[in-house]
């Protein structure tokens, strides 16, 4: 790290490798990895991890939130299916119908790269019209992919698992212009260590799945493991998993066992003093006069503050790592800066390494203990690292 660098995220893509491998361990020969990389793969880069992980064979694809997420990685250069979990827009569908997958298939058809989840029959016929229009224009076959969204507990997106809901699977599965190529629900509560919500769901899935079968409705890609999922529900695997917070090295909860599966935190956030002094007894440190020196204390400014992600609830509460030591946050959180106290790290000085979490030599920092200390949610903690952030990729 340059002695000028203001704030670094150190992103280790051999780990993040290394986890969607023991993800892979974790699972039977044919069952394939979908590796959920939405919101820029959880602050970590998604193009760039996409492109370190396509290769891998047992890698089906990818699954974003939003279209402008999918078309990112296809502007990156990525090749494998992209899956989009959230909403695609009617004005958006011109944009997914154009984004073709390069090998198209038999029969003369070009299949899109981008598989949007369908969860109403409106949006598939909006979608099938679409590509119908583009094929006009191109003269040749556009097909879209879709995934059918089951709603089995969620409550978010999601066909009801209802008979009425089957037909309309059968309406789909006429359109002209898409293919049912998968079928996918989601835990809402598998992180915990009771199972009970999440077998029930996995048990409305298979079931909704089977009766499709019955009507001849067949989807080659079946999915609706999530990370805890993964860990936890070996019969919930199907055809395929959704990995998604497990490859940055978090747990998705400190509930699932985590001897089930070793990971490897893939980020570091580290900066620098930038400013050391003795302040006397009585004196205040920052916003709101929330800290007060009780004696001499040496306080360290570190340029990093809530408009970079860092939360200001750790004011007074969090610490940072300098010489491998806890150097306690005094005061508020400021938006680009914050102070810590170094009184009891003498070899501490202007120019040092700062670690806010990850690794500082043989002392760790981890993420997970940041979000005890600020009440804050570990996948929203990660996400939040925003943009004013460098990501370095080490490998
Ligand atoms: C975010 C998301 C995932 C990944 O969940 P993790 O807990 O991070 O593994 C999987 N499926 C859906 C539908 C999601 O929205």
């Amino acid at each position: 790290m340059s002695t000028y660098t203001r704030i670094a995220a150190f992103v280790d893509l051999n780990a993040i490798e290394e986890n969607l491998e023991a993800v892979k361990s974790c699972l039977s020969w044919e069952t394939k990895v979908m590796a959920v990389i939405k919101t820029d793969a959880y602050g970590h880069g998604a193009a760039a991890i996409a492109r370190h992980v396509e290769k891998k064979e047992y890698l089906w694809g990818f699954a974003t939130a939003t279209l402008e997420e999918a078309v990112e990685l296809h502007e990156a250069g990525i090749k494998k299916p992209v899956l989009i979990l959230g909403c695609v827009y009617p004005e958006d569908m011109k944009e997914l119908t154009g984004i073709l997958e390069q090998n198209s298939g038999p029969s003369g058809a070009c299949f899109s790269q981008i598989r949007p989840a369908v969860y109403n029959l409106e949006t598939a016929k909006e979608l099938s019209r679409e590509a119908e229009r583009q094929s006009a224009l191109l003269g040749k076959r556009i097909v879209i992919p879709v995934h059918i969204k089951l709603d089995t507990g969620m409550s978010r997106i999601g066909f009801g698992d209802t008979r009425e809901s089957i037909e309309q699977i059968q309406e789909i599965r006429r359109l002209p212009n898409l293919s049912l190529e998968g079928i996918f629900t989601h835990f809402a509560r598998a992180d915990e260590r009771d199972k009970a919500s999440a077998v029930s769901q996995l048990d409305r899935f298979r079931r909704f799945v089977e009766e499709c079968g019955r009507d001849d409705i067949h989807f080659s890609m079946c999915h609706c493991s999530n990370s805890a999922g993964i860990m936890e529900l070996q019969e919930a695997h199907f055809d395929m998993v959704r990995a998604g917070i497990i490859l940055y090295g978090i747990y998705p909860s400190d509930e699932v066992r985590r001897e089930t599966i070793a990971l490897k935190p893939a980020m570091e956030l580290k900066s620098r003093i930038v400013y050391v002094k003795e302040i006397g007894p009585e004196t205040e440190v920052s916003y709101g006069g929330t800290y007060r020196a009780d004696s001499v204390r040496r306080i360290a400014t570190i340029p990093v503050g809530y408009g970079d992600g860092y939360p200001r609830s750790l004011s007074n509460k969090g610490y940072v790592l300098v010489c491998g030591k806890k150097a306690p946050i005094r005061g508020r959180v400021c938006m680009d800066q914050m102070m810590v106290d170094i009184t009891e790290i003498p070899e501490a000085e202007l120019g040092m390494e700062v670690t806010l979490f990850g690794r500082d030599g043989d002392a760790i920092l981890p993420l997970e203990t940041l979000c005890e200390l600020s009440g804050r949610f570990p996948y929203e903690f990660i996400c939040d690292i925003n943009k004013r952030v460098p990501r370095i990729y080490r490998s």
